[in-house]
């Protein structure tokens, strides 16, 4: 294929104060750039919006350094290799790199690893089987030391992460599997397609906890937390002694511009002697394998189901589907198809 000399790629305008908006963002036409000895140039096919991305836009430190005003955004893409100047890749290979919110990516070779198009749609290396679903995977089985019998109740439970969660615990033997999610089509996806025993929908009128009391008369034992605030308070009310949360995210609170509230009764946590421990999904590298071989026979086998919210339309549209995802508008794994 004929590559061509500009290409297009989202840059940070500015920095958004509360939701991004568009003017948050710029389109810049940009040369495309030849690859060097042990680069590869990658066409990319699919781009990932995950919400981590919204902490990256204020200007403060953390475990991944804050995007910068008038360059590029990044993020998870897949594309096809056009030209290589690495022995490792060769044109036509399909790869997963780190350079998305652009239509072409000169990549080092170290930064980009072959996926197999065959295994599975190329997508799905962004959703179920990458970053969220790794994310899942070592968070329920890991970090929150899911046992069989357990009763796990999971916050954002339609989206990337928290789908892939109740699924898992379903299949590896909870007694009881509670989602919450933001809309009536969710609540009756989680329950009727992905296997759920219950589900709520957190913006039907009443507190938190007495939805999710509810649904667990007698407790629940593990909570993953996609959301935070009012979330991890009713799930702290609930939990039964020894009960473990998995601290993984708190998308309730990224867009907001006054002081967090948090939880107000992290004490119960003494009397009941819970274990809440964050995660970071850089951490579990290791699991990779035996997250693909599990999650991908499960997948094979018709017994997981994953759900993508696909933006076509190109990589202008990457702002507005990533706004969308932060307000909700997904079901499953929000991606902007590129090409
Ligand atoms: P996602 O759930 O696919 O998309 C975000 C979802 O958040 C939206 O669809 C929306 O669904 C929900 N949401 C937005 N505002 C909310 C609010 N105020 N209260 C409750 N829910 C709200 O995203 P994801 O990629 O799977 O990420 C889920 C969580 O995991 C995030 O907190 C993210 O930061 C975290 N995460 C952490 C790691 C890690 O390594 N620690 C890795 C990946 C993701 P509703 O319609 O249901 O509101």
């Amino acid at each position: 294929m004929t590559v061509p000399n500009t290409a297009l790629e989202i840059h940070l305008a500015s920095r958004p104060d509360g939701y991004p908006a568009e003017e948050n963002f710029a389109v810049a036409e940009v040369e495309v750039r030849n690859p060097a000895d042990g680069e590869i140039l990658v066409r990319n096919l699919y781009m990932s919006v995950d919400p981590y991305m919204r902490g990256r836009m204020n200007d403060v430190q953390s475990y991944s350094p804050p995007f910068q005003i008038g360059q590029p955004l990044d993020g998870g893409a897949v594309g096809e290799v056009v030209e290589s100047n690495s022995p490792e890749f060769q044109v036509g290979d399909t790869v997963l790199h780190g350079l998305g919110w652009r239509e072409y990516a000169t990549v080092s070779a170290d930064h980009a690893a072959k996926v197999d198009p065959d295994v599975a749609p190329i997508s799905a290396y962004l959703g179920v089987l990458g970053m969220p679903g790794l994310t899942a995977y070592a968070g329920l089985l890991r970090v929150g030391e899911f046992k069989e019998g357990d009763v796990v109740f999971v916050s954002g439970a339609a989206g990337a992460v928290g789908a892939v969660v109740g699924q898992i615990a379903r299949l590896r033997g909870a007694s009881r599997v509670i989602g919450s999610a933001g809309t009536p089509e969710k609540v009756k996806h989680l329950v009727e397609d992905l296997g759920f025993d219950a589900a709520f929908n957190y913006r039907d009128e009443g507190p938190v906890v007495k939805h999710l009391a509810e649904l667990a008369p007698t407790g629940i034992d593990l909570y993953f937390d996609n959301v935070g605030g009012e979330h991890l308070e009713a799930a702290l009310t609930l939990l039964r002694p020894f009960g473990h949360v998995v601290l993984c995210g708190a998308i309730s609170q990224y867009n907001d511009k006054s002081a967090a509230t948090g939880p107000k009764n992290l004490s119960a946590a003494v009397g009941k002697r819970l274990t809440l421990r964050g995660m970071l999904s850089i951490d579990h590298g290791d699991l990779r394998d035996e997250f693909i071989a599990e999650v991908g026979g499960w997948i094979a086998e018709g017994k997981l189901h994953y759900t993508e919210t696909v933006v076509d339309g190109g990589v202008r549209q990457a702002p507005s589907a990533f706004v969308g995802m932060l307000r909700g508008a997904n079901t499953g794994k929000m991606l902007v198809k590129l090409a």
